[in-house]
């Protein structure tokens, strides 16, 4: 099959892989998904289940990009090359976290930052890569006619050092991190600056982290600029990142059916913010994946647990303000989730559309209301076949913590120290666990990040617990060494455009002097 792919909002021009992968966002403004949602060989289960992450991301990729657009044998290399990054032979393991009550957890933070987003970003960093080399193949070093990207992105946690550590020392590529100074955590400074890679350019902003995402719009917006230097992002927008998540679905489905020798009904429950990390458990569905249920986790960020309730999506409750609320599990402190665009193009498509064009428009009229009157509302059919495929739970900071300290005293759970957003998600597994007792569904947590990351949230709940250290417990030696190691930074003393242009300008003119 010949995949192409299209915006949510027009379904117009038909782009390559290749091209909805640089491209990112559509210039209508909508996010780019496949023409069809592959589906799987018959005998998937039998032929699948032994593979090794890397081959069975091969097997999946292969579904989404066409032989044409990439040989199969580079696609083998790319998934090898991005998983043997990761610190666990099955990259992505499942693990018992209570077995009288069948609750697993999916750990997704043994990559190199520690955090879910490597799983998408170490494949995205090599995929920029081999499109580069192949674009550049005959082209002397340095040449005019060379193509770059110019990664430029702004980050508050966690996307940073992911995005640094899928580049960096990446041909013809070079990334630019903004972030706030003093609002990012330690750890996640540390992280990011003892990266001394020549095209790694972390720049520490005296602002706010929306000063940070402001800047990063206009170096977007700015064409002239854009188009010498190429400028590009990772957001969690992009389809390369929603695809290399996919795979560990059917990985943790196939450890299931290994270890629990029966019938296996797996209730994904994921802690959600821009919706990236379980839309992929969506497409994974649709492709015939047996999982039972997909459950939204939520923080006091709440939009989309509102939006199930009511069919409501609304950036505000009532007539409040839109206020981002910091909580304990900052990664998931979002106003709207951009990826439900893409969820909500198969609700109008299969239930108020008969086309994809008349679906791409209303996806349209929806994401302007939402820009102008700050909500939309969807009809009652939509609401119900949405319900249909997700449900959604809410967690607040009190409830994150007093997860975090139930399941570490708890002996059925081995003194596991839970990140808070992976907390988040226990927490509304327990309680549909509860809800519903005599069932023998798996509900699998999906684990987010590692509770080094989160010390503030980890601390609070087990600070004084006999027998606790967070140095001995939970932080990694790695964390301990990055200390002392060497930084760089470059500092911006206020959050302003022309100053960034001309840090980037010079830095990049550095980097082809050491090139
Ligand atoms: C990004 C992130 C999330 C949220 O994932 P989405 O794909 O944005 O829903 C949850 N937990 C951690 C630790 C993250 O970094």
């Amino acid at each position: 099959m010949s995949q192409k792919y299209f915006s949510t909002r027009t379904s117009k021009d038909h782009l390559s892989f290749e091209e909805a992968v640089i491209e990112g966002l559509a210039p209508d403004g909508g996010l780019y998904i496949p023409s069809e949602i592959a589906k799987l060989p018959e005998d998937f289960l039998t032929k699948w289940k032994d593979l090794s992450f890397a081959q069975l991301a091969t097997e999946i990729l292969s579904l989404y990009i066409s032989e044409e657009e990439i040989p199969r044998a580079d696609l083998e290399k790319l998934a090898a090359r991005s998983y043997s990054t990761f610190r666990s032979d099955h990259v992505t393991p499942t693990v018992p976290l209570n077995k009288d009550k069948n609750l697993w957890l999916l750990e997704l933070f043994h990559g190199p930052t520690y955090a879910f987003k490597d799983v998408a970003l170490q494949f995205v960093g090599n995929l920029f890569e081999y499109f580069l080399v192949r674009r550049n193949a005959g082209k002397k070093e340095n040449a005019p006619d060379r193509d770059i990207i110019t990664v430029v992105g702004a980050t508050s946690g966690d996307t940073g050092s992911a995005a640094i550590y899928g580049l960096r020392n990446k041909k013809d590529v070079s990334v630019f991190i903004l972030y706030p100074t003093g609002r990012v955590s330690p750890i996640q400074e540390t992280q990011m600056t003892t990266v001394l890679d020549s095209n790694v350019h972390t720049i520490s902003v005296k602002g706010t982290f929306d000063d940070c995402q402001d800047l990063v719009k206009q170096t977007f917006a700015d064409k002239e600029f854009n188009e010498k230097y190429h400028i590009g992002a990772v957001n969690s927008i992009n389809w390369a990142r929603i695809l290399a998540q996919i795979t560990y679905y059917f990985y943790s489905y196939f450890t299931l059916l290994k270890t629990t020798d029966g019938k296996v009904t797996p209730r994904f429950v994921v802690p959600t913010g821009n919706f990236g990390d379980i839309l992929a458990g969506f497409y994974a569905k649709r492709m015939g994946l047996p999982i039972d249920q997909l459950v939204i986790a939520t923080n006091d960020n709440d939009i989309l647990h509102r939006f199930f309730q009511s069919g409501d999506y609304s950036k505000s409750v009532g007539d409040a303000a839109p206020v981002v609320h910091a909580t304990l599990s900052p990664a998931m402190d979002i106003l709207v989730s951009s990826n439900f665009e893409r969820f909500l193009w198969y609700v109008a498509r299969e239930n108020l559309a008969s086309t994809n064009e008349e679906a791409g428009a209303i996806l349209n009229k929806w994401m302007s209301e939402l820009k102008t009157k700050g909500k939309f509302h969807v009809p009652e059919n939509a609401l119900a076949a949405a319900r249909k495929e997700f449900s959604s739970e809410h967690t607040s900071d009190k409830e994150t913590v007093e997860t975090i300290r139930n399941v570490y005293n708890d002996p059925a759970s081995g003194k596991y120290v839970l990140d808070p957003h992976t907390a988040v998600a226990v927490h509304a597994a327990l309680a549909r666990i509860a809800a519903n007792s005599n069932t023998s569904a798996q509900y699998v947590a999906l684990s987010t990040a590692h509770p080094a990351k989160f010390s503030e949230a980890v601390n609070l709940a087990l600070q004084g617990t006999d027998g606790y250290s967070f140095e001995a417990d939970v932080l990694p030696d790695e964390f301990k060494e990055m200390q002392t190691k060497e930084t760089k930074k470059i500092f911006a003393d206020k959050p302003d455009i022309e100053l960034l242009k001309s840090i980037i300008v010079d830095e990049l003119a550095k980097e082809k002097k050491t090139a």
